[in-house]
């Protein structure tokens, strides 16, 4: 009697591990049960045959990118609005912004939620954290129904604090965290490929009061936090002039804030002893050179960090701040603006940026068991075409990926041994009524908000 075949098995020319592996040519994975049943290479004997074959060919099957903070539905409708403003003014821009998000519908946020999930699995994103900064997160939820990535959705607090920015989520945010179980009634998780976190928006929309009360409740119910900090010079001024602190992080360290289930976005404005901070209490730091790059506020040391032994992964920040979701984007940025910053050329390898996109991401956002390919592991996966004429020759794989590739060379997406994207497209939607049904409803919003 033959044993039951494998739900998938994909074979490619190419496979990234992750973890600091180096890569392996001739390839075979298969996936039963949502994760990884076995890998082979080279010339040992590989399973022939599954239920679902995936014959990549001239293609490299990675771990599935992770993104360690974005924001896709309401940032999904900012995209390349006010684009020159981001650069001049970081509270002015954010001002701008919130008019905007004060007039978003659940229908229009649908709609955005969706296109942003189709973008990021079109291109090999299979994981994603999600800071709501100020809107609603159902219609979010609800559309990861209908394409089924992985992601933690956190629930944005504010409250102006002294700035007075996202003011009108104050009694929100504090009826959130006296009643939980009542702000997430009806919203779709499961714990395991949803899962719902706490996302305090920013030291300078967020007051103590706001920022003790997520702890209180992250400890008590084992819930992780997203937000952000140390994200540019305003925030400084903001917390000498404020609070009378030079750093973010000494504030939110004396305030009993800091612990091992943060994940800090940006950390682009740091010392030594920030840095000595973020390492000691374990938090884990979403990096974004792009919209630091773009929004002029700040250049993460990550050579300090790392130094420091603080755990960083790279993120995008969503479409307003990065104006696309393409991981690859961010890894060729990010070691170019390193290795400048540095002076180093040698500092920051192909390999290390790749996990800074898979492995050391999922890490940021507290899901240690993603961003590799190994036996056990959940099969998120990605498969990548080397046959594009700007990867030519390909004499590295690791460096085609990071210097050469581009999110639509993705062929494949899996999330749990689900394909989501197969041959390029996304399975069981409509793209065109995606994109057309977004478009739509992006351009009435900004009409009646600007
Ligand atoms: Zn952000």
């Amino acid at each position: 009697m033959s044993a039951t075949l494998p739900d998938l098995l994909i074979r490619a020319d190419w496979m990234i591990l992750g973890g600091g592996r180096a890569p392996l040519p001739d390839v075979t994975v298969t996936v039963e049960h949502g994760l990884v049943s076995s890998v082979t290479s080279g010339p040992t004997p590989a399973p022939a045959a599954a239920k679902r074959l995936i014959d990549a060919g001239n293609a490299v099957l990675m771990p599935g990118f992770v993104d360690p903070h974005t924001h896709i539905a309401s940032n999904m409708l900012l995209r390349g609005l006010l684009d020159d403003l981001a650069g001049t003014e970081q509270f002015t821009w954010l001002e701008r912004m919130w008019s905007i998000k004060l007039n978003v519908d659940h229908e229009t946020l649908y709609w955005a939620s969706l296109a942003g999930l189709v973008e990021m699995a079109k291109a090999g994103i299979t994981c994603f954290n999600e800071h709501f900064d100020g809107y609603a997160v159902r219609p979010q939820a609800r559309a990861l129904q209908r394409l089924p990535l992985r992601a933690t959705l956190g629930f944005g607090f504010a409250d102006g604090a002294e700035t007075g920015l996202y003011a009108d989520l104050a009694d929100w945010s504090f009826k959130a965290l006296e009643d939980w179980d009542a702000a997430i009634e009806g919203v779709e998780h499961d714990g395991d490929r949803v899962r719902l976190a706490l996302s305090p928006h920013a030291p300078y929309s967020t007051s103590p009061a706001l920022w003790r009360g997520t702890r209180e409740l992250a400890s008590e119910r084992g819930l992780t936090i997203h937000t952000h900090v140390a994200e540019g010079l305003r925030e400084v001024d903001y917390l000498r002039t404020y609070h009378g602190r030079p750093s973010t992080v000494a504030w939110l360290e004396e305030m009993g804030f800091l612990g091992p289930d943060v994940t800090a976005a940006h950390c682009s404005v740091t010392d030594a002893t920030d840095r000595q901070a973020l390492a000691r209490h374990g938090v884990k730091v979403a990096h974004c050179p792009i919209s630091n790059a773009r929004g002029a506020s700040g250049r993460m040391d990550l050579r300090g960090m790392w130094e420091a032994g603080v755990h960083v992964g790279l993120a995008t920040d969503g479409p307003a701040g990065h104006n696309t979701l393409d991981m690859f984007q961010e890894m060729k940025f990010a070691a170019i603006t390193h290795k400048q910053a540095t002076d180093d050329p040698t500092f920051l390898t192909t390999r290390q940026v790749l996990d800074l996109a898979t492995r050391d991401a999922a890490v940021a956002m507290h899901r240690p068991e993603l961003g590799r390919i190994e036996v056990g592991a959940p099969a998120d996966l990605a498969v990548v075409s080397l046959a594009g004429a700007h990867v030519q020759p390909m004499y590295d794989v690791e460096a085609a990926l990071v210097y050469s590739s581009r999110a639509d060379d993705v062929t494949h997406t899996i999330v749990g041994g689900r394909v989501l994207v197969d041959n390029g497209e996304v399975v069981g939607l409509d793209q065109a009524e995606i994109t057309a049904r977004f478009r739509e409803s992006a351009l009435a919003l900004a009409r009646r908000s600007l």
